[in-house]
């Protein structure tokens, strides 16, 4: 156990907070830090073929040491942190045998880290908790998950009894900004399939995910002296407010759950001659999410009729789409990491994701992708938290599903 800590911790105290403005991969130089340390370690550790390209994309080998043939598999997941929140001088606090009470991160600032806000904590009473110090987030999104992949590498290294076939492993940058999977060379990874680490609490198990879309809503006003405006001004942002309010009221990520899908206003900029909003579309359902799509279409036609121009124009473009479409038909992917978690005696959690994950583009690109748990919490902020013990099972579920992969095929 005290491996994966210190482990986890030398990756969290180097900053790699990535930057949706950069247009260079990885978006931000610093993400090298890391990259290159990891390359050392998989070294290190004994791992073949461990390359790192221009972009910053580390993949790496450990061979199959069976006679038969197995397919191959691999394990994925990213070194950069998300651009929410800042995750330069991470200071993390381990909290042994926690007491199930709350957990002073900041005494100064008195920021406290409580079950009464968070009650997933209480199922951790006893575990090692690693949290932040309050002022930055912790990175075990998605650092557990490398930490999790490496020691399980380092593991089956060292145990050779454990059967296994071909392992491939990759670290992407770039992720949090939707990016991870965009420079992935997925014919030079070569694996049948693969599983990123990258969920939450320990159990956790998904391979459905949103259809996801960004509309752009630009409405065209006219500005004329409002001394003189009657019959002539056209007010952009009346429109803009007609619009909004003829989307269905309920259909909002905060009156949503489970399957139900929305639309989010993300972002209003107006004055009488122009206003943009920004939208994303998210829906499980292929159907319901071309039909939300043509919603927002037919909207801005019909309120076009009633002016003489064109006052609303619409430009939506497709983000990432659900993989289950591309799981479903290798289904066997998804069985086997549940296996591994029961034999583990982990309670598989499946669920749709309500977002997105490297996985389903990668899913796209020909590389069917389930996510597992990585063991963190409240991602994206100060209140992040990853107890050791959900750390040690993923490392585990890891070593099962290779070896389970081995015995089936
Ligand atoms: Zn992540």
């Amino acid at each position: 156990m005290q491996n994966i800590i210190d482990r986890f911790i030398s990756y969290i105290i180097i900053d790699t907070e990535s930057d949706p403005k950069s247009s260079t991969t990885p978006s931000t130089l610093k993400q090298w830090d890391l990259a290159n340390k990891l390359v050392e370690e998989l070294k290190t550790i004994g791992m073949q073929d461990v390359t790192i390209d221009e972009n910053a994309y580390i993949m790496a080998t450990l061979p199959s040491n069976v006679n038969h043939d197995v397919p191959t598999i691999g394990f994925i997941s990213h070194f950069d942190t998300t651009p929410d929140f800042t995750g330069a001088n991470v200071n993390p606090q381990i909290i042994k045998n926690y007491n199930g009470k709350d957990i002073i991160l900041n005494e100064e600032e008195g920021i406290i880290l409580s079950p009464d806000l968070f009650d997933d904590l209480l199922q951790y009473k006893g575990q090692t908790l690693i949290t932040t110090d309050g002022t930055t987030l912790l990175g075990a999104d998605d650092k557990a998950g490398i930490t999790e992949i490496i020691t399980a590498m380092e593991y089956l290294i060292n145990h050779p009894e454990i059967k296994h076939g071909k392992i491939r492993v990759g670290f992407t940058p770039d992720e949090e900004i939707g990016r991870g999977a965009h420079k992935f060379d997925v014919e030079k990874f070569g694996a049948d399939w693969a599983y990123t680490m990258d969920g939450s609490q320990i159990g956790e198990l998904e391979y459905e995910n949103f259809n996801a879309a960004g509309a752009v809503i630009k409405v065209k006003g006219k500005i004329v002296h409002p001394g003189y405006a009657k019959g002539k001004m056209i007010n952009s942002m009346y429109i803009a407010t007609e619009f909004i309010n003829s989307l269905p009221e309920l259909e909002t990520p905060e009156h949503t759950e489970n399957y139900q899908g929305f639309f989010h206003l993300s972002s209003i900029e107006g004055k009488v001659e122009e206003t943009i909003l920004q939208y994303i579309i998210r829906d499980h359902d292929k159907k319901h999410f071309e039909a939300r799509k043509e919603m927002i279409q037919n909207l801005a036609d019909e309120i076009n009729s009633q002016y003489e121009r064109e006052v609303i124009v619409v430009e939506i473009k497709d983000q990432y789409y659900n993989m289950k479409e591309k799981v479903e038909p290798v289904m066997h992917i998804v069985d086997i990491a549940e296996e591994a978690m029961k034999q583990l005696g982990i309670k598989p959690l499946i669920k749709p994701i309500r977002g997105g994950t490297d996985g389903s583009q990668l899913s796209y690109m020909g590389l069917p992708c389930p996510n597992i748990f990585a063991g963190g919490h409240n991602f994206h902020g100060r209140y992040e938290y990853v107890p050791v013990e959900s750390m040690v099972k993923a490392t585990q579920v890891i070593c099962k599903i290779a070896e389970l992969t081995a015995l089936k095929n």
